[in-house]
């Protein structure tokens, strides 16, 4: 197996609120990775370090053999590798859908417009929304909004998709949708790592199942084993608040 992110002994503190503790895991190519725990966990910190929005206060990030948290890495380059898909879609509202899923392939990626908007429309179509092309992100629901938001990171034919409770700000009835696709990217062999309280899609959809609580990495395994048979007494207190 081919390892995309190596996580060592990761550590972030908030002045003294320490984060978190040494955490350590790996994706592999072509993986699903489900991270689960309660709201404060870590859950977000811990994609905010792996695409850098936070410098974490220690450990190692290794990509392609190299750590990038080395000062002589280049952070831009490393970031153009991520997908990124928030909870609050964070579309520009300024511009169309196609505009959207174009700017940061011309910006970061250098593409000519022709071979951006190709892109664009190809992803746009995996996720429902090229009608929608010329459409504003106001005129769209939230599920649309999100749909749009994926196809923008996979426009950027990134390594590894990062998602951090992509249906949790949705209303319930477009939660399906978005996860439907998810699902089709999951089956596709896209690598992904999935911040989520959707237990019966990480149930289905994850290759591995990651529960944190308060910083730390309290188990991992398959979901059959995480999400039915958990080993720790913390694990199964949180699958009992949440099933
Ligand atoms: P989760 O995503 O699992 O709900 P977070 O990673 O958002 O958890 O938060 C973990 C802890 O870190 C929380 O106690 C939160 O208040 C704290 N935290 C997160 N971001 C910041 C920040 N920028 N400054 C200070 N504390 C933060
Ligand atoms: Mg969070």
């Amino acid at each position: 197996m081919e390892t995309v992110i190596d996580i060592k002994h990761l550590s972030k503190s908030f002045g003294q609120h320490e984060v978190l503790k040494d955490v350590n895991f790996s994706v592999q190519k072509g993986e699903v990775v489900c991270l689960i725990g309660s709201s404060g966990s870590g859950k977000s910190t811990l994609l905010r370090c792996i695409n850098l929005l936070e410098k974490p206060s220690g450990g190692a990030i290794i990509y392609n053999g190299e750590n990038i948290l080395d000062d002589k890495h280049d952070i831009e380059k490393y970031r153009t590798h991520l997908g990124m898909v928030f909870q609050q879609f964070n579309l520009f509202n300024n511009l169309n859908v196609l505009e959207n899923c174009i700017v940061g392939q011309q910006k970061v990626l250098k593409r000519s417009k022709q071979e951006a908007s190709e892109k664009a429309l190809k992803y746009l179509k995996v996720v429902g929304m090229e009608k929608y092309q010329h459409a504003k992100p106001r005129q769209l629901s939230g599920g649309q909004k999100q749909r749009v938001a994926i196809a923008r990171a996979l426009a950027m034919d990134p390594d590894v998709m990062l998602f951090d409770e992509p249906t949790s700000a949705l209303d319930p009835e477009m939660v399906g949708e978005v996860l439907k696709v998810m699902r089709t990217l999951a089956a596709e062999g896209n690598t992904m790592l999935i911040v989520t309280h959707e237990m019966e899609f990480a149930r289905e959809v994850a290759d591995r199942v990651v529960f944190m609580d308060k910083g730390v990495i309290v188990e991992e395994g398959a979901p059959e084993q995480v999400l039915a048979d958990p080993k720790h007494d913390r694990t199964k207190e949180f699958l009992k608040r949440t099933l």
